[in-house]
């Protein structure tokens, strides 16, 4: 066995992906490693497979109990080996896993950190051959990441007590340089080849969106994508439980999930969620890290995160079957403020100093300003994402909202002026809401109380809408010519640059949206981004989908198993376009390895051949292959998979020639003459006949070592039949002529619905 037939046989899939080879070679080679991947790249593969290569065990530490439940699932249904030792097993249970593992039962074990310093545990692994010690969700050592946990620092004396040092491989998704010190250095790896990959999610459609009003941009979003799986994001609580209120009152079936409720309550969403009895999630920051389900289409932020780190993972959970799936973040400038609260109250922690708590919150501030400024900028959004990253991003991506949108420039310098006249005016006493509000001369209650009637500044900007005025302020602070305080007020203040604008020696230019930007997004889709599957399958295919979806759930039931597990949607999709007959055909699908097939593959071919009633077809639009060939080969190929198979619209089939009897040649002449030359490939006799062999209404026999055609009972009642032909040295052989029931089925099976 070597990489490649291991990534076949057991996970289905026929290449790796950007950065997993290298990592993999090095592992194998003795070196450690360092892969820092986002979420949805792919790092479980990177250790995965070098561990069934590696002579003993290789030991995972993971943070959390669902993580870990997930993989080891994940693995035995495609025949790997695997257990996991954490709290929410017995001793009992845990001595029998420990007993297995030390006769060499698993290949792969997930430990709990808090695990590796118990005497059961220490025992076992003095006497085991342990190959490899991989360190999943490394940033977990680092006190600068999101998330540090203290038992990750039992990772290093547990190594300590081995016989013999094992590789060592640490994964994450967080990239600050900081934390990447931190994990080098306080994991001691040695020599680490460390790669830093593939941030860019190309499936992934990113959006910031500031409706008037969340709950209904959320309302239709959801209504709009019934059939599909989503998490909403929300800062707090208190809005996940009021977002969730609202859903079901509009018959919205929806689970939730916050640190507030009880761990039952928990389990029981996450697994409705999972096992996609719930389409839709909404839920705090709390709910995601190890969960798994690749077939995520959307990711709404209900609010601003706290950091682009927090962004990108969350949102990452979204399409990690590859698929498209859609990122969109609601905000308003409240969220600035919320998450200064969210700041604010943060517990303060004993272990650090008053210098480095102060060091903490700087970068807090910083993240915070960062994120901020993704929310207002007008540039693409990706390519803000990767700059953030370090990686090198593209002018356009095409595949954004931002992207999506024209904008036009406006000169609003004389209008920043008014702004700051009116900030100074009041002293630098409010907020952007009082502000706005003064500015604009409103007259609301609260602002009559301020007394905001009295100032000059009052209505100074009547013109404008207050919305408007807020979008210009929001400009104004992402170019440092305003600040807001540092609490939870966030007060505007002028800062020094705003003389520049004062003084005219400074332009402030807007640019505001020029088209519906809800219209543009939907029309700009180009070719890089139509991965859906409803762009991909016709209505035919559509429906193909539906029913080997039925089966997965139907599947995951019998196994109580998460769907996705079963197979991802994208398999599903593949399963659509491939749509095989046969056992070897069905191995070409993404995501089908030798055990899955094993278990489930023939209950998924039956589903096909009832539905094709065994006659070719397909199921997918023309442009398919160069999509496909597009995204996994680039350009050159493009130019030969320009022709599409054979196919003929519904018009054009009108135009068939129907005879009293045809030979399958014959059919395939006056198909191939209906078809349109420029587009669609030609339609062989032969591949003819071979879809009436597939579908039983026609076979061959060997006799006499001469090969015979014969009709199967099912043929005949087709309308076909065996009839004599003279070949060229003037003998008399068989051959199967169709009638005319039987030519149109045959016309029937491969038009194409546009
Ligand atoms: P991460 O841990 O980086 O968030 P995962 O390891 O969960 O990501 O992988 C995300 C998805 O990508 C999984 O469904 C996985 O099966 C799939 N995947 C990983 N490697 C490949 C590959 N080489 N080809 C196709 N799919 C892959």
């Amino acid at each position: 066995m070597n990489k490649f037939s291991i990534l076949k046989k057991y996970f289905g899939y026929t290449s790796f992906r950007e950065g997993q080879e290298i990592l993999i070679d090095s592992i194998l080679n003795g070196q450690d490693v360092l892969g820092i991947m986002p979420t949805g790249a792919g790092k479980s593969i990177c250790y995965q497979v070098p561990a069934l290569l590696l002579p003993g065990i290789t030991l995972v530490i993971s943070p959390l109990i669902s993580l870990m439940k997930d993989q080891v699932q994940a693995l035995n249904q495609v025949g790997i080996h695997a257990a996991y030792i954490n709290s929410s097993l017995r001793e009992s249970q845990i001595s029998k896993a420990l007993r297995l593992a030390a006769a060499g039962q698993y290949k792969i074990i997930y430990v709990a950190p808090e695990r590796l310093e118990t005497y059961e545990f220490l025992q076992f692994a003095q006497q085991a051959e342990i190959s490899m010690l991989t360190v999943d969700e490394a940033h977990c050592i680092s006190q600068w990441g999101q998330d540090f946990r203290p038992s990750y620092l039992k990772i290093v004396q547990f190594i300590k007590t081995l016989p013999v040092r094992p590789i060592l491989s640490a994964f994450t998704a967080t990239a600050t340089e900081k934390v990447k010190e931190d994990i080098l250095c306080v994991l001691g790896l040695i020599h680490p080849q460390t790669l830093v990959t593939g941030f860019d999610r190309k499936n992934l459609y990113f959006a910031v969106e500031t409706p008037p009003k969340k709950d209904s941009f959320v309302l239709r979003y959801v209504k709009e994508h019934a059939d599909e799986s989503g998490i909403i994001y929300c800062a707090t609580r208190k809005n996940v439980d009021a977002l969730y209120e609202k859903l079901q009152a509009e018959g919205v079936s929806a689970a939730k999930y916050h640190a507030g409720l009880g761990n039952e309550e928990r389990r029981q969403s996450q697994d409705d969620f999972i096992y996609d009895k719930s389409p839709v999630m909404i839920a705090t920051n709390a709910f995601g890290m190890g969960i798994d389900k690749s077939n995520v289409r959307y990711v709404i932020h209900y609010n601003m995160p706290q950091s682009m780190e927090n962004y990108y993972q969350e949102a990452g959970r979204a399409g990690r079957d590859g698929e498209r799936a859609e990122c969109i973040l609601l905000y308003s400038a409240q969220d600035v403020m919320i998450n200064r609260f969210l700041l604010d109250s943060r517990e303060p922690n004993d272990e650090n100093t008053w210098e480095e708590m102060a060091e903490l919150r700087e970068r807090d501030e910083e993240r915070l300003r960062i994120m901020t400024y993704y929310c207002q900028t007008t540039e693409c959004l990706r390519n803000y994402i990767l700059r953030y990253f370090g990686e090198d991003g593209m002018i356009r991506c095409e595949n954004c909202l931002n992207c999506a949108r024209e904008y036009e420039e406006t000169d609003v310098t004389a209008e920043a002026e008014k702004i700051i006249t009116g900030i100074l005016e009041v002293r630098q006493r409010y907020g952007i809401n009082v502000i706005a509000g003064m500015l604009a001369g409103e007259t609301r209650a609260k602002l009559r109380e301020y007394g905001v009637a009295q100032y000059e500044s009052y209505g100074s900007l009547k013109e404008l809408r207050e919305t408007e005025i807020k979008s210009i302020i929001n400009l104004m602070l992402a170019e440092g010519i305003l600040h807001t305080t540092n609490d939870r007020y966030s007060l505007l203040r002028v800062s020094p640059q705003a003389a520049e604008v004062r003084q005219g020696t400074r332009k402030v230019i807007w640019k505001k949206i020029k088209a519906d930007p809800a219209k543009a997004s939907r029309e700009k889709k180009t070719d890089a981004v139509r991965m859906r599957r409803s762009d991909l399958l016709n209505s035919r295919g559509l429906e193909l989908f539906e029913r080997l979806r039925a089966l997965r759930t139907e599947i995951a039931r019998e196994e109580s198993m998460p769907p996705y597990i079963i197979f991802s949607d994208k398999t599903l999709v593949d399963l659509c376009v491939k749509a095989p007959f046969y056992r070897d055909e069905m191995m070409k699908v993404t995501g089908v390895g030798e055990n899955k097939f094993e278990r489930f593959g023939e209950r998924f071919l039956k589903v096909i051949y009832d539905y094709t009633g065994g006659v070719r077809e397909k199921f997918y639009f023309g442009e398919l292959e160069e999509v496909q060939s597009q995204a996994s080969f680039g350009q050159q190929k493009m130019e030969k998979a320009k022709k599409v198979d054979f196919y003929l619209t519904e018009e054009q089939a009108a135009a068939f020639p129907y005879a009293e009897k045809y030979l399958v040649t014959e059919i395939a002449e006056k198909l191939n003459e209906l078809r349109d030359e420029q587009t669609v490939k030609k339609i062989s006799g032969a591949e003819l006949f071979r879809r009436m062999q597939a579908g039983e209404y026609a076979g061959e026999t060997l006799t006499d070592g001469i090969w015979k055609k014969y009709v199967t009972e099912k043929g005949q009642a087709a309308g076909m039949f065996i009839g004599l032909r003279l070949s060229k040295a003037g003998k008399e052989y068989e051959d199967i002529y169709y009638d005319k029931k039987a030519q149109k089925m045959i016309v029937d099976s491969i038009i194409i619905e546009q």
